[in-house]
This record gives C-alpha cells, sequence and structure tokens, in this order.
C-alpha cells in the first residue's frame, strides 16, 4: 500500500495511506490569505472512538477560514495548543461532502462507504450539558470544526464526530453537496430555531447581505417557510441573484448614508439626521412589499454599521437574530424602540444535529437551492479565500475539488 495517494486517486475503502495532501496556515504566514493558505503534505490524522475518517470529495469556503488565515481575532493554532494539542498547523475547511473511510469503534451513526454532508457542529460528547440532552450548540464544549478544530475538508482525509455526518442530499454533485452546509444550517437557525420568532407564512423577513453565503440561504429558508424576504445589496448586479433565490424585493444599501453607529442622543441634529435615514430605509422596505408591513426577523450579521437600522425597522414584538459583527463588534442601537417596542435582540451561532438534519432534507427535496456560485480546483483554495475577504467573491458560495477530479461527479 502506498503512504500517499494523488488527489482523486482512491485507496482501497478503507484503507488510510499514512500522510496527504492538504492545505494548511501556520502561525509565521499568517496574514492575507493568498500567502497563509499554503499546500502541504501532511499526516493522515488518526480518529478516536467516537470519530469518523471522510475522504473528501468536496469543500466550501467560508469566511471563518479567511479569519483563520489572518490569524485574528483569535489564533486558532495557539487556542488549540493550550488544550493540549500538539499541532503547529491549522488544516481549514468547515464545509464537505464525501466518503466515510474509517470509524470509530463505538460509531453507530454510519458506516464505511456512507456517502455523506458533514455538518460543523463539534462538542465535547462527555460535556454534562451534553449529557443531559440540552442543545449542544449552547455548551460550552462547542467548536467550530474545521476553523476550531484541526482537519477539516481542506485536505484528502477530514476528521469528524460521527454525529455531525448527514446523508449526502439527493441528486446533488459532490461540490453542490459539499458547498451549502455551514451557511444554510447557521440560517436555519436563525430563521427557524428561535420560538416564537420563527418564519410563518406571509412574515417579511430583512436579510442584510443576501447575495452572500449565509444571506441566499436566508432568502431561500424564509421561501420554503412560506416568508417574504427583503433582500439589501450593495450593488444593482445582485439583485436578479436575490430574486431567483426567493426574495420579494431588493434595496440597494448604497441609497442611503446612515450607516454606521448610532449619533449621541443629546446631538439633534445628527440624530435627526440619522433618524431621517432609517425612516427612509423603512419606508424603502413597504415600498417594496407593496405595503406598511415591517419585518417580523431581521435576518442579521454586518452588526456595527447595520444594528442601529435593524433595531429600528423590526415590528414591534419581532426579533433581530445576528450571527457576526462583520463590519465591527461594538454596537450600539436606540434601546427605546426595543423595550417600547418589546423587541428581542437574539444571538445565534451555527446549528445543531436536528436543525443540520432539517436543512439537508430542504434541499434533499429540492425545496432549498445549494446556492452554489462557481467550482474551483484544490489549488485555488488561497484566492477563494482572499477573493471572500476582498468582498469579490461571487454571489452564494464557492465550492472547491478536493478528491474529485472534475465537476459534476456523485449524482
Ligand atoms: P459573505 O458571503 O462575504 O457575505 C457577507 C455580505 O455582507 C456581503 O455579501 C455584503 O453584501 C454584506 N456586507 C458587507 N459589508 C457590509 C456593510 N457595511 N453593511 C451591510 N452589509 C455588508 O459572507 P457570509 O458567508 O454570508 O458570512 C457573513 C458573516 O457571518 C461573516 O462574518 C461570517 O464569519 C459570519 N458567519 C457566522 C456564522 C456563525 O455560525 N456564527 C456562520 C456563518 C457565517 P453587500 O455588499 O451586497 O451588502
Amino acid at each position: 500500500m502506498a503512504d500517499l495517494y494523488d488527489l482523486g486517486e482512491r485507496p482501497p475503502l478503507g484503507v488510510v495511506p499514512e500522510r496527504m495532501h492538504a492545505f494548511a496556515v501556520r502561525q509565521d504566514r499568517f496574514g492575507p490569505p493568498r500567502d497563509a493558505w499554503k499546500r502541504e503534505i501532511l499526516p493522515t490524522p488518526t480518529i478516536k472512538s467516537d470519530e469518523v475518517l471522510v475522504y473528501v470529495m468536496a469543500s466550501g469556503i467560508n469566511f471563518n477560514n479567511v479569519w483563520a488565515a489572518l490569524g485574528e481575532p483569535v489564533d486558532v493554532i495557539a487556542a488549540r495548543q493550550r488544550q493540549g494539542e500538539v499541532e503547529d498547523f491549522h488544516v481549514g475547511g468547515s464545509d464537505c461532502s464525501g466518503i466515510v473511510w474509517a470509524v470509530g469503534d463505538k460509531v453507530q451513526e454510519v458506516t464505511v462507504g456512507d456517502e455523506v454532508v458533514v455538518h460543523s457542529g463539534w462538542w465535547d460528547p462527555d460535556d454534562p450539558w451534553v449529557l443531559s440532552g440540552k442543545d449542544p450548540m449552547l455548551s460550552e464544549s462547542t467548536k467550530i470544526w474545521g476553523y476550531q478544530t484541526n482537519y477539516g475538508s481542506y485536505g484528502q482525509f477530514a476528521r469528524a464526530q460521527a454525529h455531525q455526518c448527514l446523508p449526502k442530499p439527493n441528486g446533488r454533485t459532490w461540490e453542490e453537496a459539499g458547498c451549502f452546509l455551514l451557511c444554510a444550517s447557521t440560517a436555519y437557525r436563525m430563521l427557524c430555531g428561535w420560538a416564537p420568532n420563527v418564519v410563518e407564512p406571509g412574515d417579511v423577513v430583512l436579510v442584510w447581505g443576501a447575495a452572500g453565503g449565509l444571506g441566499s440561504f436566508a432568502l431561500e429558508i424564509t421561501r420554503a417557510c412560506g416568508g417574504r424576504a427583503v433582500a439589501v445589496v450593495s450593488d444593482e448586479a445582485k439583485r436578479e441573484f436575490c430574486l431567483e433565490h426567493g426574495a420579494v424585493g431588493v434595496i440597494n444599501r448604497r441609497e442611503f448614508d446612515h450607516w454606521g453607529p448610532l449619533p449621541d442622543t443629546d446631538d439633534a441634529e445628527g440624530y435627526g439626521a440619522w433618524a431621517k435615514g432609517a425612516r427612509e430605509f423603512g419606508k424603502a422596505i413597504w415600498t417594496v412589499l407593496g405595503e406598511k408591513t415591517n419585518p417580523r426577523i431581521v435576518f442579521e450579521h454586518p452588526g456595527e454599521a447595520t444594528l442601529p437600522t435593524s433595531g429600528f425597522a423590526c415590528e414591534t414584538g419581532g426579533m433581530v437574530v445576528i450571527c457576526a459583527g462583520t463590519t465591527g463588534y461594538n454596537v450600539t442601537m436606540d434601546l427605546r424602540y426595543h423595550w417600547m417596542r418589546q423587541k428581542r435582540l437574539q444571538g445565534s451561532h451555527l446549528s445543531n444535529d436536528e436543525q443540520a438534519a432539517a436543512v439537508v432534507e430542504l434541499v434533499s427535496e429540492g425545496k432549498v437551492d445549494p446556492c452554489l456560485s462557481q467550482t474551483y480546483p484544490f489549488d485555488d483554495i488561497p484566492e477563494c479565500h482572499q477573493s471572500m475577504l476582498e468582498n469579490q467573491h461571487p454571489y452564494g458560495n464557492m465550492a472547491v475539488l478536493v478528491n474529485a477530479t472534475k465537476p459534476g461527479g456523485g449524482v
């Protein structure tokens, strides 16, 4: 048996070579993703009794591994070393389609040969919170697979916990199946996980960054639930994409200029200008809808630049649900609207097993599209992250082929 196989060259099912091709970052090259991600030959990971090794066919590209390359706000390698892991590299990749190649002796969920997708919720199976049966995403041990854990899907073999594996959706290519789950499961939890503020038929949902990875799934999932998504973008060229993926209308944020932190409420002029901008934005939502209805859910992730407007625009008793602070974490909002109108500001992060399974099912049934924009070869992993950092990446979700040798396979 060879100890290293080329990409796409399959060892016999179940046979695990000692080494593999993988893209990794190291601390001495933290910085622009273009230079931080390098192809290396690394040891194939070993697995514990509750883990599986997946022969990766395709992977998705996510913003978290832009952060990993930059080494900020968290040095993921140092963070793991503090917890006792010895590796001085990070093999990223938080989305994956592939074939189960080896299983630990306690694994019951999957068997060798199963075609799977991998969701990125990782937690300590012995965590008392997890053992108690509560939502594991609220446990202290939760990590994002392929970001906070090593050996994600940018290697020929990925290491995952068995519960992360779900059947590959019906009729989808490796790249379609491998590109969507991190963003789709996050969007699903945000829109369907926080009862009673879940999308119901007719509900208006305001979606920031609607042509982005998360936003495109917010549009798709809102439509699948019978809601009405109003998309926000910065470029007219994104309008058609949003309408195709489920938006009932589109607002171009470039037509407004009141973004950023809320001015001091004692600054009458500054506050007045902000309030005018926020009201105009609210009216733009009504114009798109053709009726004076405010969003019952605001799907947030830009954070600092947009949260004051999100809080203002949200319907009485509605929810602003947020999973990131892409434009900054130091947020402001006018609390008077928040308490008087009894709105909810809900943080949300990734998803649990059930939520990931629910959105995979929606994809399997054809109710949610994987929003694959473009498929790239393995060696484009650095450039894909660079374009994401520069907000120059194609709309929706990018996929990279790992062991799949050409697009279109796996159906
Ligand atoms: P993406 O594909 O790059 O999309 C982000 C979108 O944000 C862009 O399309 C852009 O759209 C919009 N945007 C950029 N600057 C903006 C601004 N100043 N105001 C309003 N909108 C702005 O990224 P993504 O995959 O959707 O991820 C978005 C964020 O969520 C990232 O920070 C990512 O790390 C985070 N995330 C968190 C989780 C979690 O579980 N916590 C999961 C997935 C992603 P326009 O320029 O067209 O407006």
